[in-house]
C-alpha cells in the first residue's frame, strides 16, 4: 500500500483530502504530520502558489522519507489585482482570525462593483525531496457584500461560486467538495496517482 503524507496541519483540508481520496482507500494510506515525530514547520517563501506547494511537498517528503503532497491555496480578487492571493492566510496579519480577514477584505471591496474572484489550489507531489507532479484547480465566483453561513473555513462565508446564490459558508460541504478549487486539483492528482498505481512498473514512489 502506498503511504502518502498529506503535508498540511489544516484539519479542514485533511478532511477534504480524505473525503476525495476515499475511493483509493484500499491502495493509498494517507499519513498525517501529527503521526511523524518532530515534524518540522514547512517554510513557504515562494512567489506563487506553485512554488509554495512544491517547496512544502519537497521538505515534507525529504523529512518523512515517503511520498508527500502539499497544497497551497488562496483567494484572488480581480478588483484588488489578485490580492490577497498567496498571502490569503496572513492578509490581516499573523494570528488574525477568519472574521478579521473577511472584515479587511470587505472593507477593501467597499463600493466595488466588480466583485469577481476565484479560489486557487495548487497541489504538488514530491518524493525524496524531488518534485513529481503539479496540479492546479480553480473555482470562479463573486465576493458577497456581507458574510453568510458558517460552513467551511477561511473566506467561505463571502465567496459565492458561479451558478449559485449561496456562499460556500451556506452551501452544504458536499456541494463545496464537488466544485471547489481543492476538489478540482485533487481530482487531477487522484487521476495521476491512480494511473501510477495501475502501471506499477514505472511507479515513482515505491
Ligand atoms: P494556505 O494554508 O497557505 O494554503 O493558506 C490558504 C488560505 O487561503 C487559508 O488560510 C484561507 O484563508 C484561504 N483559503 C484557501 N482555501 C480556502 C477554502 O476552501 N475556503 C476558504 N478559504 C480558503
Amino acid at each position: 500500500m502506498l503511504q502518502l503524507l498529506a503535508a498540511t496541519s489544516n484539519k479542514h483540508k485533511i478532511g477534504e483530502f480524505k473525503a476525495m481520496l476515499a475511493d483509493l482507500n484500499s491502495r493509498v494510506n494517507i499519513v498525517t504530520p501529527d503521526t511523524i515525530p518532530n515534524f518540522p514547520a514547512l517554510i513557504e517563501d515562494g512567489k506563487s502558489f506553485e512554488e509554495n506547494a512544491e517547496r512544502k511537498a519537497e521538505q515534507a517528503s525529504a523529512y518523512a522519507d515517503m511520498a508527500a503532497f502539499a497544497d497551497d491555496s488562496g483567494l484572488e480578487v480581480e478588483a484588488l489585482d489578485g490580492a490577497p492571493g498567496i498571502y490569503s492566510a496572513r492578509y490581516a496579519g499573523e494570528g488574525a482570525s477568519d472574521a478579521e480577514r473577511i472584515a479587511k477584505l470587505l472593507e477593501a471591496m467597499k463600493g466595488q462593483t466588480n466583485r469577481k474572484a476565484r479560489f486557487v489550489c495548487v497541489i504538488a507531489i514530491a518524493y525524496r525531496g524531488d518534485d513529481v507532479a503539479l496540479f492546479r484547480g480553480e473555482v470562479h465566483g463573486t465576493i458577497a457584500e456581507a458574510p453568510r453561513g458558517t460552513n467551511g473555513f477561511g473566506y467561505d462565508p463571502v465567496f459565492i461560486p458561479e451558478g449559485y446564490n449561496q456562499t460556500f459558508g451556506e452551501l452544504p460541504g458536499d456541494v463545496k467538495d464537488a466544485i471547489s478549487h481543492r476538489a478540482n486539483a485533487i481530482a487531477k492528482a487522484v487521476k495521476f496517482i491512480r494511473a501510477e498505481l495501475d502501471s506499477m512498473d514505472d511507479f515513482e514512489f515505491v
